[in-house]
């Protein structure tokens, strides 16, 4: 997050990706440690950074990820398919306890455990509202599902699941 206030998700009507490039500029994408091991396997250890003992992707001097490339008007990821958790869940945030002191408006039941989801505010796809009967029964439960590493295909918090507009 670049300086606003994260979203509660029940803030929130709808979200989808309009595939806008922004959040891979200006952001350290962590990796975990399976995904550090591939990441270096397949593309060597330029593409990669360290500190406070984590793993990170390299950004270009234009401050964009290293894996990010412009296609005729639109931005890809060159990661596809193996994109690491931070980047499959951006702009979603899971936390186990609530980010703010009222925690009711972020709380959801997945699988028995109570989990605080917000969203990064600095996603252009974000819509405020009452949650639409999509976002709350499959969005939600699709990105928590990916967050606490089920083995979810991802359908309904991927760009490819929408038609995408240039902006
Ligand atoms: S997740 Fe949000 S910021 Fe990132 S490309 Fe999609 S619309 Fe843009
Ligand atoms: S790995 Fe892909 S989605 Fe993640 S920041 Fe880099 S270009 Fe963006």
């Amino acid at each position: 997050m670049r300086g606003s206030s994260l979203i509660p998700w029940t803030e929130v009507h709808s979200w989808a990706c309009r595939a806008c490039g922004n959040c891979c500029l200006g952001y350290r994408v962590p990796l975990k440690m399976d995904e550090m091991v591939k990441v270096n396997a397949v593309y060597g250890p330029s593409v990669l950074e360290y500190g406070m003992g984590k793993a990170y992707l390299k950004n270009q001097s234009n401050g964009r990820c290293v894996f990010q490339k412009p296609l005729m008007d639109r931005w890809i990821c060159t990661l596809q398919g193996t994109k690491p958790t931070a980047c499959r869940l951006f702009p979603f945030r899971i936390h186990n306890k609530p980010v703010y002191k009222r925690g009711d408006n972020a709380s959801i039941n997945f699988n028995g455990k109570k989990y605080y989801l917000y969203m990064d505010p600095d996603c252009r796809g974000i819509i405020s509202g009452q949650p639409s009967d999509r976002f709350r029964n499959h969005v939600v439960p699709e990105i928590i599902g990916i967050g606490i590493g089920f083995p979810v295909k991802q359908k309904y918090t991927t760009s490819k699941s929408i038609h995408w507009r240039p902006i």
